[in-house]
């Protein structure tokens, strides 16, 4: 899943695209009707089987799920047991829209982790204000969610997210044998630096070096981290360790090209880092332990050669 990070002020204001929304209802008439309801307002999903449903909201998440639930292949009661049984999509909010009113009904859904319960026929006001209220929830949830995930200096992702989607990434690849990379990095005398120009400039020196990393990632699964003090981390999915290798290199390069002067350090005379690459082409699965370990001692390398460079090395095979 792609990573949607954003800096924390730009978190707070209202989301610039329209809200995406699913309609699940192996009636196509019932789909019109809905979509007749909301296409000015939100970009409108729409889904006659429930197998479908499943699968765009795993790949795709839209901000709010409209569920039927009598339908042909798994009833809605099944399709939003499954959403909220999977942790890519348990987050999606489920609303049941269904000819069935009986209370037994309305109250199994709500048990079932849905938010709301609307009767067929539907009346356009208040689909649309319930609708509206889950929607602005889901926006609130989101932003909070993220925050806890963020970096409040950086405004990159924090160690807390960081340590899960590594364990998530190295779950994947070992399911689909895909290679997995991992960079660590860390500023070159960052204690000089903060001692010659203040805790303050140490401070602005971080968030640039974080954002300069960012614009350097460029697939969607690619994430960094802030992992410590002036540290940083960087999760590659589906990238074979040579490519790791050279991006890591571009990084070296990007940093130094930021020209933040640096007058004590013995490697520069502008700010540096050193990174650790570590790699495991997919034939091999391995902890994520390991990986970190590798890839902290290739940082480790990296510093003791001279600094402001990338060392890596491979994973190798357990025999
Ligand atoms: P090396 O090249 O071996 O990495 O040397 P170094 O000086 O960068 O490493 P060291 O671990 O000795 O010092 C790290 C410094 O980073 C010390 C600490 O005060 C500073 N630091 C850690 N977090 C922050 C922060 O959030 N802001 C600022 N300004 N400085 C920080
Ligand atoms: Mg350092
Ligand atoms: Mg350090």
């Amino acid at each position: 899943m792609p990573h949607t990070e954003n800096s924390i002020v730009s978190l707070l204001s209202t989301p610039a695209a329209k809200p995406r929304l699913l309609v699940v209802d192996d009636q196509p008439i019932n789909i019109q009707v809905m979509h007749q309801i909301f296409a000015a307002d939100c970009q409108v999903f729409m889904s006659t089987s429930a197998a479908q449903a499943l699968q765009f909201c795993r790949t795709t998440p839209p901000d709010l799920v409209l569920l039927d639930i009598v339908m042909p292949d798994m009833d809605g009661f099944e399709v939003c047991t499954r959403l909220k049984a999977d942790p890519a999509t348990r987050d999606i909010p489920v609303i049941f829209v269904t000819a069935h009113t009986e209370a037994d009904q309305e109250t199994r859904g709500l048990e079932l982790g849905a938010v709301d319960f609307i009767s067929k026929p539907v009346v356009p006001a208040v689909v649309r204000a319930r609708v509206k209220t889950q929607l602005t929830l889901k926006f609130q949830s989101d932003v909070l969610r993220k925050l806890v995930f963020l970096d409040g200096l950086t405004g990159v992702f924090n160690r807390r997210y960081f340590d899960q989607q590594l364990a998530i990434e190295v779950a994947r690849s070992a399911r689909a044998q895909s290679p997995l990379a991992l960079i660590m990095l860390d500023v070159d005398f960052f204690k000089r630096f903060n001692d010659h120009y203040g805790h303050q400039a140490g401070d602005d020196c971080l968030r640039t070096v974080a954002q300069t990393l960012k614009a350097c990632l460029r697939r969607p699964a690619d994430l960094v981290a802030r992992y410590g003090g002036e540290e940083f981390a960087c999760i590659l999915p589906d990238t074979a360790f040579s490519d790791a290798m050279a991006l890591a290199r571009e990084l070296e390069q990007a940093v130094r090209q930021q020209a933040m002067a640096h007058a004590d350090s013995s490697v520069a005379d502008v700010v540096t880092i050193s990174l650790g690459v570590a790699g495991q082409n997919g034939q091999n699965p391995c902890k994520a332990a390991e990986l970190l370990a590798l890839a902290d001692a290739q940082l480790y390398q990296a510093k003791h050669a001279g600094r402001a460079q990338a060392c890596g090395s491979e994973l190798t095979c357990p025999t």
